[in-house]
């Protein structure tokens, strides 16, 4: 697969034909178990818990498209991050980026804590930071880049340099950029997590989560996890992601282009105080993002100049839809300090600027004329 380029290998995904009707279409393989050809045989697959057809087509594309050696598909992205935290015992440390997705912020303070796993959150593209907070029990270094929401961006390659020759694994969650536009195991990322829900599945329509690995070592440590676990993707759900990467390449490079646009016209705006935008040259991460990343995306946080308008757009919005989410190819807003920060402490949000007037943009496939005339509409004025 590594001859093609990435819009073909989207297409056309893993080239093993489980078929022989000459399907073009990857079959769904709705089969609980399946049987064996003679006593200590199998065909390679046993039990849908274990490995199915249609699920492992979807790995083998996602880890090729990444650059990895293989992947594991999960019912849902916190199914994904929830069983690579198993590997982690008692007295392990790991070093976070502060400003994360909602649900693992969530698992992190509370389960993950309780279970006796130490962290340190902090701003990752802080490089002496990180370093400062290394130790010997430090595990691995966890983090989003750019951040959800505030679009803190790190540089990839200058973390795994720092932990160079140690036993450290650099975890990095690309659900925002995709491998469309960075692959973070061409950086020295050992593994790369996947929300399939936003991009990758791309409408709207499905959960799923994926991790994928640089060895496999680790990669079959983590598939046992994976089968005692069980949270695994369904034959169904894997198809349906592996219909929506056909589209990955021009559903990533369209949404940029309106994302691009849609944060100019409120960069302009009186009622925007803030755009937060990893495309915007004037960003702090826009540089470092140019070393690890072909494209910045399609996702904008804007702070709002007062906190009764954010009423006024998210019930103003008529194509944009109040959801949450990201990714899909339909808009959507999100209020993050009610919705996918809220089990965040009022105190730490405010510190991380996930305020009270703070707004998630995930820019789909609209017309961009729309979206824009649509957001113009719900800001209500001066
Ligand atoms: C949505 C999301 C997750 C969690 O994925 P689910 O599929 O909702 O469980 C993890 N990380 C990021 C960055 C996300 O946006």
């Amino acid at each position: 697969m590594k001859d093609k380029d990435f819009k073909t290998k989207c297409i056309h995904g893993y080239d093993q034909a489980y078929d022989t009707t000459g399907a073009v279409s990857v079959p769904i393989f709705q089969s609980a178990t399946f049987s064996h050809i003679g006593l200590g045989q199998s065909t390679g697959f046993d039990y849908s818990r274990l490995q199915n057809p249609t699920r492992e087509h979807l790995e083998k594309t996602v880890a090729s498209l990444e650059e990895g050696v293989d992947a594991i598909a999960f019912s849902t992205g916190m199914a994904a991050i929830t069983t690579l935290m198993a590997h982690f015992k008692p007295g392990d440390h790991i070093i976070a980026s502060e400003d994360l997705y909602g649900g693992s912020h969530r698992l992190f303070h509370t389960i993950s804590m309780q279970n006796g796993v130490e962290f340190d959150f902090l701003d990752t593209s802080d490089l002496h930071g990180v370093e400062s907070k290394v130790k010997a029990t430090t595990k691995a270094i966890y983090v989003e880049t750019p951040t959800n929401p505030m679009m803190q961006v790190t540089d990839i390659g200058a973390i795994a340099e720092l932990i160079k020759g140690k036993e450290i694994l650099l975890i990095v969650d690309n659900t925002f950029l995709t491998p469309y536009f960075q692959k973070p195991i061409l950086f020295g990322a050992d593994v790369v997590i996947h929300s399939g829900t936003k991009f990758l599945g791309g409408h709207n329509d499905t959960l799923a989560g994926l991790l994928v690995f640089k060895n496999v070592a680790l990669l079959e440590e983590i598939r046992y996890i994976a089968k005692t676990f069980g949270a695994c993707l369904s034959p169904f759900d894997s198809w349906l992601i592996i219909r929506g990467i056909k589209t990955l390449a021009i559903r990533m490079e369209h949404q940029q282009k309106s994302a691009i646009a849609v944060a100019e016209w409120l960069d302009q705006q009186t009622w925007v105080k803030n755009v937060y935008y990893s495309g915007c040259s004037s960003s702090a991460g826009y540089e470092i993002m140019k070393k690890h990343a072909t494209g910045f995306g399609s996702m904008i946080s804007i702070e709002l100049d007062k906190v009764e308008r954010v009423k006024t757009v998210l019930e103003g919005v008529k194509v944009i839809q109040f959801a949450e989410s990201l990714g899909g190819v339909e808009s959507l807003i999100t209020y993050p300090s009610t919705q996918t920060h809220a089990d965040i402490p009022e105190e730490e949000r405010n510190e991380k600027g996930i305020t009270d007037c703070l707004l998630r943009l995930s820019i789909g496939l609209e017309d961009i004329e729309d979206l824009i005339k649509d957001l113009e509409q719900a800001a209500g004025g001066q």
